[in-house]
């Protein structure tokens, strides 16, 4: 069985999990919180830090220490993981679904144009949507797969309309935007340590920004908004959103590690790209000059006019014990977000039909890559098993 991505623990993950045991700093706070959050700040560019207890709960709390209010609306591209719609609804802001570009699968800042400009009207300084007539406040563009979003585009659309910009970096931790570390754009960026991500601590999540009362907000928000440590006092509803020291500690041992988890991923992408780069009716997963991708999955589509899908394709890699995955079904289309605004979507559903995410774990051996290549080759061209 070769799957999807799997964690690789391969590093000071033991060491510093055993030194949590021993030493009974186990809980929501200790020296690993710290060092992680230090550890994060500094790799992405950022003054300040909040582990939180997954990359959703970050996303959330980002929301809330932005001032978001219930009823405002919140951009979000069509083609992504439900987390961050789920977020927003969490936050009771509702999603406004942008398509994404054909090329590199990001949410595409010329129909965002378009939908701010065709779709909105200004009001008293405050944007609204013409359809629903909400506010719209915020931006969240998501850096898909390990490849960063065209964020100078967007962050011009975000001053221009005066959104806030959150970037839902869950995926891409480790990938460059010009040179700069992927979530060094936005007001807040999250990342997220599940276990299927390039580093994780079992489960956790991250938020950085430069902008020190939102981080506040989102620290306090995240031990349930406690005023009084002493009296128990609280003046609005928190969350228990905390990382552990023992998460913390499992993932300040693989940001130890991500420099070169990225190369391997990078290594493996090169690998297919070069195998399928000839091959007729797979489009490779394409890079633009602005991204530095960590591959985080490496994704193709497939051509259907030739007779072939990603379905049938997922079908015959299974039984040869190889796993692999479509992208996330287009979250406009989706029951929990019928209430939400989607904008002229095209390109999301076919990419969500004709893509197939191959292996891609940090430690997939080339002789396993040979065999995703063999088996993806025979498909594409006919050679029945
Ligand atoms: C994984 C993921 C998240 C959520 O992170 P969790 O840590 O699983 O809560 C958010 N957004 C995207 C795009 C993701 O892929």
């Amino acid at each position: 069985m070769i799957p999807l991505s799997v964690p690789h623990i391969a590093g000071n993950e033991l060491r510093y999990v055993k030194e949590c045991l021993e030493t009974g700093w186990v809980s929501s706070v200790g020296s690993f919180v710290d060092r992680f959050e230090k550890a994060v700040a500094a790799l992405s560019g950022r003054k300040y830090a909040v582990a939180c207890v997954n990359g959703t709960s970050a996303l959330h709390l980002a929301l809330l220490s932005l001032k978001l209010e219930p009823g405002d609306e919140v951009i979000v591209p069509a083609l992504t993981f439900a987390a961050p719609a789920n977020a927003i609804r969490y936050a009771g802001c509702y999603p406004v679904f942008i398509d994404v570009d054909k090329e590199y699968w990001q949410i595409d800042p010329q129909k965002l144009s378009d939908f701010l400009y065709q779709g909105c009207v200004m009001t008293d300084g405050q944007l609204i949507n013409r359809a629903t007539n909400r506010k719209v406040k915020a931006l969240m563009p998501v850096h898909l797969l390990g490849h960063s979003a065209d964020m100078d585009a967007l962050l011009r659309l975000a001053r221009e309309f005066k959104l806030k910009v959150i970037e839902d970096a869950a995926e891409s931790i480790g990938s460059l935007y010009k040179g700069r570390p992927v979530g060094h754009e936005g007001d807040i960026a999250c990342y997220s340590f599940n276990g299927n991500k390039i580093i994780t601590c079992g489960g956790g999540g991250m938020l950085v920004t430069d902008d020190e009362s939102a981080a506040a907000r989102a620290k306090y928000l995240s031990t349930q908004a406690k005023d009084d440590g002493v009296e128990y006092i609280h003046h609005e509803i928190g969350y228990n959103y905390r990382l552990t020291n023992l998460q913390a500690a499992v993932g300040l041992a693989q940001l130890e590690m991500l420099p070169a988890f990225v190369q391997k991923k990078q290594a493996i992408a090169r690998r297919y790209s070069a195998a399928f780069a000839s091959l007729e009716g797979l489009t490779l997963p394409g890079q633009a000059s602005w991204s530095t991708s960590t591959f985080w999955l490496y994704t193709v589509l497939v051509d259907e006019s030739r007779g072939k899908n990603s379905r049938e394709l997922m079908k015959v890699l299974a039984d040869q014990g190889i796993q692999t995955r479509p992208l996330w079904h287009p979250l406009h289309t989706l029951k929990p977000f019928k209430d939400a605004y989607a904008f002229k979507i095209t390109i999301t559903d076919q990419l969500y039909r004709q893509a197939l995410s191959l292996p891609s774990s940090v430690a997939l051996s080339e002789a396993d890559q040979d065999k995703v290549i063999a088996a993806v080759t025979d498909y594409i061209k006919g050679v029945k098993r």
